[in-house]
C-alpha cells in the first residue's frame, strides 16, 4: 500500500504489541499495563528534561543509568534566543 497514513509513525515492535493486545480482554490489558509499569519502574532510570530558561517540563526520557533532572531548552525559548535558527530535533 502506498496510501499515506495520517497516524503517527509507529515502530514495528509497537505495531506488533498493539496487534497482540488488541485481542486482550480488559482485565488482561490491566494486568499487562501494571506489569509493564512495574518492569519499567524497576529497570529504568528516568531523566526529567526541564527547560533551563523557563523551567518548563519537557518530558521524561530514559536516563540510561542516570536519574534526575536534565537541563534543556524548549522550542519557545530556543526561538527567542536564537531567532531564525531551526530548533534541533531530537532523534
Ligand atoms: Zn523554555
Amino acid at each position: 500500500m502506498t496510501s499515506k497514513s495520517n497516524k503517527e509513525e509507529i515502530s514495528p515492535e509497537v505495531a506488533k504489541l498493539m496487534d497482540i493486545v488488541s485481542g486482550f480482554s480488559k482485565i488482561q490489558l490491566e494486568i499487562t499495563a501494571h506489569f509493564a509499569e512495574f518492569l519499567y519502574k524497576s529497570t529504568r532510570t528516568l531523566l526529567k528534561t526541564v527547560c533551563m530558561y523557563c523551567k518548563k517540563e519537557m518530558g521524561v526520557t530514559e536516563g540510561e543509568g542516570i536519574s534526575g533532572d536534565s537541563g534543556s531548552i524548549c522550542p519557545e525559548c530556543w526561538s527567542e534566543r536564537f531567532p531564525g535558527v531551526p530548533y534541533p530535533e531530537e532523534t
